[in-house]
């Protein structure tokens, strides 16, 4: 596997990561939002009539961040000019600002963290052009969000290098985590089979569910057991549901098929607001979000209209599980109390 640095951040998590060739289609969505990018920084809306609405929208989020900051400095965006080296490595930023020792990388998608990416660029650009500082902005489009690492150039090296060690190290281990729906190993990793061989075959004579819900340890295992586990299941269905279509029998299961959703757009809805009434139509469409009102406020208000913060409404807070990666044990996960 070459090394790359947008492989990085997965490999500073689990070193045995190695990227799916067949990157899926929110992958395909963030590079063709990449190009768009690249484009509509410098004024080309070649992409408007191609590309839907709501993405163009989120690009221009993006440019709007970027041209900020840049104010009338240049905005590097030529793949040519946006290519970086550092440590055997070779990748191409989104953006950078020759003038004031920046680059910029539009991501879609959650936030996560890309500060090991981050760092292999800010490097790359300060061996090229002999600056001992960078700072890398992340431009979370589908969020809005604005994200700014700062590195000095030994800083910088030193994240790199770890990874780097980290992935020649020939004793390094599989560490299940968020990446592993991303990794070409996901099928076959033995730490995730291990883990799902747990919750397959309890090591005790039964398995004791009440058990696992008393103890935390157990409990934790069987819940990184059942997620390896919900990763095969949607990839056993989705191999079920072609085998089915192409007319196989598969014991227990059939295909079910559900009704396509009815929909208006939204222009087209408009062409009544009228006869319908403001309001009623209003009421249809139901609550925006804060974020989303804040952004028309930014886009359409005079910049010095205070915001009305007294209108934006909160409603329950809620809590959820996340998985953390953990390191890997040399004993199997038990999940008996046996
Ligand atoms: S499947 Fe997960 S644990 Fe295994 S090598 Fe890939 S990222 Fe690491």
């Amino acid at each position: 596997m070459t090394l790359r640095p947008s492989n990085l951040p997965k490999l500073a998590i689990c070193a045995c990561f190695e990227p799916n060739p067949d990157a899926g289609s929110a992958a395909a969505r963030g590079t063709m939002l990449d190009g768009v990018f690249r484009r509509r920084v410098h004024g080309d809306k070649s992409d408007d009539t191609a590309v839907a609405k709501d993405e163009l929208d989120a690009v221009d989020w993006a440019i709007n961040q970027i041209a900020a900051i840049a104010g009338t400095t240049e905005i590097v965006t030529a793949e040519a000019r946006c290519k970086i080296e550092c440590l055997g490595l070779t990748g191409t930023a989104d953006a950078w600002l020759p003038e004031l020792g920046m680059s910029a990388d539009l991501k879609t998608g959650q936030l996560r963290n890309y500060r090991e990416q981050m760092a292999a660029y800010a490097l790359g650009f300060m061996e090229a052009t002999f600056c001992s500082e960078w700072t890398a902005h992340l431009l979370f489009c589908d969020q809005r969000q604005f994200v700014t690492y700062r590195f000095n150039y030994e800083e910088a090296k030193a994240v790199v290098s770890e990874v780097i060690a980290q992935f020649h190290d020939p004793a390094k281990q599989p560490v299940p985590c968020d990446y592993c729906s991303w990794c070409a190993k996901a099928e076959t990793c033995p730490a995730r089979l291990e883990l799902a061989a747990a919750a397959l075959t309890p090591a005790g004579p039964a398995f004791n569910f009440e058990a696992v819900l008393a103890d935390d340890e157990q409990l934790g295992q069987f819940l990184s057991a059942c997620a390896v586990l919900d990763d095969f299941r949607e990839r056993a269905e989705e191999i079920a549901k072609k085998r089915l279509i192409g007319g196989d029998k598969i014991p227990g299961w059939k295909l079910s098929s559900r009704k396509a959703p009815e929909f208006v757009y939204h222009d087209a809805v408009g062409r009544y607001i009228d006869r319908f009434g403001f309001g009623a139509v209003l009421g249809a469409y139901g609550n925006l979000s804060g974020a989303k009102f804040r952004e028309l406020w930014a886009a359409k208000m005079p910049a010095d209209t205070p915001f009305p913060e007294e209108l934006i409404q909160r409603g329950a807070g809620s809590v959820s599980l996340r998985r953390v990666s953990t390191k890997p044990t040399t004993t199997k996960p038990t999940l008996t109390n046996a």
